[in-house]
């Protein structure tokens, strides 16, 4: 049975750890792991200057040393001074090498009769500019669009959603961040008011359980993962739960691991709190003082929940879920009568057509335990890539959404955001624009005619992806992008070659609401330039050149953080000069003297919480965080006949999302990115064999694979990477999404898998 083997050719992953100078045990590289020897391997030049910077890629948001020589960057290694205390994992030693990948985008491209051909700048602004501005006056502004990403800056997010939002008046703003936070998101704001989550990377120092839930963080937050691991080893009686469908690398480690069928989340969660009243876990101060309950639009009380809960006994969720009823019992002891659990989630939860759902009743599971607001006692997702939270959730640059956790259906909200803006009362519309499936879906009817993609790859990252492929052909498609070769730049009719990481200026926000700095270090290949350079010759072309009046990441920042202070997301406190000097700073921080906030909602910690209570739930009109009743539902596309089994999808430590930049690596070029794991029973029952090619199959669509037989999946399951564009698994994940949220539901759709060698 391949347990490590990636590539028949290639390279497993023990023998690249092993080739890296890294133990082949370990995940990740820190100053004592191996990180010198990997340098050694290659050429040594001596740097000139070490600048501070984070990593380009998951939203964990590590420090980084950037060593420059000759206007190179020649060298990176974990900054010591950061949270993450010098470590990196492979992506993030590797921050050096994507600068210098070939197929970097050096020229603007035009296509012409059927070609990318190389442009001039002005040529290719001008062609946008024209398309946009006819679309504009033709079919009025929701015939325009704009599709950003989590990997943006801040500064560039915040201008797209003014300069759409204020300057051309559509809320046709929408991005990646949609199809991965979107649902945590929505959970955060419908309990506490605000979103974000309230506590901070400490809080894993000071954990004594904790629930691991839709989360494989050794391989995708793999320096948060270990410093779970270190909690771990400095007090060896702490807890780990793992919640996942898969024995994953996280869950291998887990004192408990409960291999839910995919899209259960509700009812196990349900089954928690029956437990948690059954046994008299419940903290009915916090019921009595700081809790709220409902149902729907309805108000509840907390003997509705019980009642409701009632039905979700062990032995009942346990059929459900696939798993042993002890196990749930004996989770909610633990996560219960510890000093303090922590509950760290990401894809896993949010991805499902319950994604809202999920989120809401992990936080209920902390509200209801008092597991909140103490050191190590906090509910904590995990974000995907290294700005989505503040980069877009909190610039607001959603199509729901406008700055610091407004939404355009308020007119109040819209009202202040004109007058901050300085754009006359009226031109913020009140109808929200198309979220990222259903600006596809309009790109495919012709309502949306002309949309502005940065910095991220949707032709291979949408679900039902052929569909959506079919629409961006429709559409005059405008991509701005650091590489020449993507799915997407494929439907390209302009491509704007775009600087990369430390080529440009701007500031990241990772899963902790810490705003930090990344340096431009070096300058772009070619004729490369920053998103904020596109985006502000853009809007001045379209006559809202008043709107981008701020245009240097230093000036729009000040804008930015001015905005801020007129809400409860302030960061005001966070200048510029200080993103330059601190390792970040987490927000609240309303003063320039206030050092950030680690714990948010607790008075004496959090400066806008207010009270001598134990919190200060401030961003709900009555001081009360909402407890959410909801039942589970049955999965949205049930296993059939044609398709007897259940996809679920996910990533590996050393590719990042769709390939776009670590595909391009030569160090990981023979990691081979594609696999589909299936339990032996259901290989044996297919006729399928290890290491051989199988084609999975759902209702949209068909991907091909290598089989990797592992009873680590479990049975009647099968899992996919959505790596690489050659095994696209997204022609088969269901586009139906969470009514809230209205994030796609990757990680379960009904598939068949059928040998392509056997007989
Ligand atoms: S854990 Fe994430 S942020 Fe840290 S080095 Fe790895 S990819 Fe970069």
């Amino acid at each position: 049975m391949a347990q490590n083997k990636f590539d028949h050719n290639g390279l497993t992953r023990r023998e690249l750890l092993r080739w890296m100078g890294i133990s082949a045990g370990m995940v990740f590289v820190g100053p004592l792991s191996g990180c010198g020897e990997l340098w050694e391997r290659q050429p040594v030049i001596p740097v000139e200057a070490w600048h501070k910077g984070v990593c380009r890629f998951c939203g964990t948001g590590c420090g980084i040393q950037i060593g420059v020589r000759d206007r190179k960057v020649v060298n990176v290694k974990g900054d010591e001074y950061a949270h993450n205390k010098g470590r990196l994992c492979i992506k993030g030693i590797l921050n050096r090498d994507i600068l210098y990948v070939r197929d970097r985008a050096l020229h603007p491209m035009i296509r012409r009769n059927g070609e990318l051909k190389q442009a001039t700048w002005d040529e290719a602004m001008t062609l946008v500019a024209q398309r946009f501005r006819e679309d504009i006056d033709q079919f009025g502004p929701d015939s325009v669009a704009f599709y950003g990403s989590g990997q943006l800056y801040t500064q560039e997010s915040y201008i797209a959603n003014k300069f759409f939002k204020a300057g051309i008046g559509t809320n046709n703003v929408d991005g990646n961040p949609r199809l991965c936070m979107a649902s945590a998101a929505a959970g955060y704001i419908s309990v506490f008011g605000m979103d974000e989550p309230m506590g901070c990377y400490e809080d894993i120092d000071a954990a004594d359980c904790f629930f691991i839930t839709g989360s494989n963080m050794a391989e995708c937050h793999p320096v948060l993962w270990e410093r779970v691991l270190d909690r771990k080893r400095s007090k060896p009686g702490t807890f780990i739960i793992v919640v996942d469908p898969r024995r994953t690398i996280t869950a291998r480690h887990a004192d408990l691991h409960l291999p839910i069928l995919p899209g259960m989340d509700v009812a196990l969660c349900n089954a928690m709190i029956h437990e948690f009243i059954r046994n008299g876990f419940i903290d009915e101060e916090m019921v009595e003082n700081y809790l709220s309950f409902k149902k729907g639009k309805s108000v509840r009380t907390s003997d509705d929940l019980k009642r409701h809960v009632k039905q979700y006994t062990p032995d009942r969720v346990g059929s459900m879920c696939g798993v042993a009823a002890k196990d749930i019992s004996e989770a909610a002891f633990r996560f219960a009568s510890s000093k303090a659990t922590m509950s760290l989630w990401t894809m896993g939860l949010n991805q499902q057509s319950q994604g809202t759902a999920a989120n809401r009743l992990v936080m209920a599971m902390h509200l209801l335990t008092g597991h909140i607001g103490r050191p190590g006692a906090t509910p904590f997702s995990l974000t995907g890539q290294p700005n989505a939270g503040g980069g877009v959730r909190d610039t607001g640059a959603l199509a729901h959404a406008l700055p610091n956790g407004r939404v355009v259906t308020n007119a109040d909200h819209r009202h202040e955001m004109e007058k901050l803006w300085g754009v006359p009362r009226g031109r913020i519309s009140s109808k929200p624009g198309y979220h990222a499936v259903a600006l596809f879906e309009a790109m495919g009817r012709g309502d949306v005619k002309c949309c502005l993609v940065m910095s991220t790859n949707p032709a291979q990252s949408l679900p039902n992806a052929t569909r959506y492929r079919r629409a961006m052909q429709k559409a005059f498609l405008v991509v701005a992008d650091a590489f020449h070769r993507t799915e997407t730049t494929q439907f390209a009719d302009v491509l704007l070659p775009a600087a990369l990481w430390a080529e440009k200026e701007g500031v990241f926000s990772q899963s902790e609401r810490r705003y930090h700095l990344v340096p431009k270090v070096v300058d772009p290949p070619g004729e490369a330039r920053s998103d904020l350079d596109i985006l502000v010759d853009l809007a001045k072309r379209l006559g809202y050149a008043d709107l981008t009046s701020a245009r240097t990441p230093r000036d729009v920042w000040e804008e930015w953080r001015k905005i801020s202070a007129h809400s409860k997301y302030n960061f005001f406190g966070i200048t510029y000069e200080r993103l330059e000097k601190e390792r970040g700073i987490r927000w609240p921080c309303p003063t320039e003297d206030h050092p950030g906030t680690c714990r948010r909602y607790v008075p004496g910690e959090d400066p806008l919480a207010h009270g001598s209570g134990r919190l200060d739930f401030y961003g709900q009109p009555d001081g009360r965080a909402v407890i959410w009743i909801h039942h589970q539902e049955k999965p949205k596309e049930p296993r059939t006949g044609e398709f007897p089994l259940t996809l679920t999808t996910g990533r590996i430590l050393e590719h990042w999302h769709t390939m776009t930049i670590t595909g391009k690596l030569d160090a990981l070029k023979e990691i081979h990115p594609d696999f589909l794991q299936i339990h032996p029973q259901d290989a044996r029952r297919l006729g399928i064999v290890d290491g051989t090619e199988v084609t999975v199959r759902s209702r949209r669509g068909q991907a091909d694979f290598i089989a990797q037989l592992t009873d680590a999946i479990r049975l009647g399951v099968v899992f996919a990477t959505f790596h690489s564009a050659r095994h696209l698994i997204n022609r088969a994940t269901n586009d139906v999404f969470d009514p809230f949220s209205k994030q796609p539901e990757y990680k379960l759709c009904a598939v068949s898998v059928q040998s392509k060698t056997a007989k």
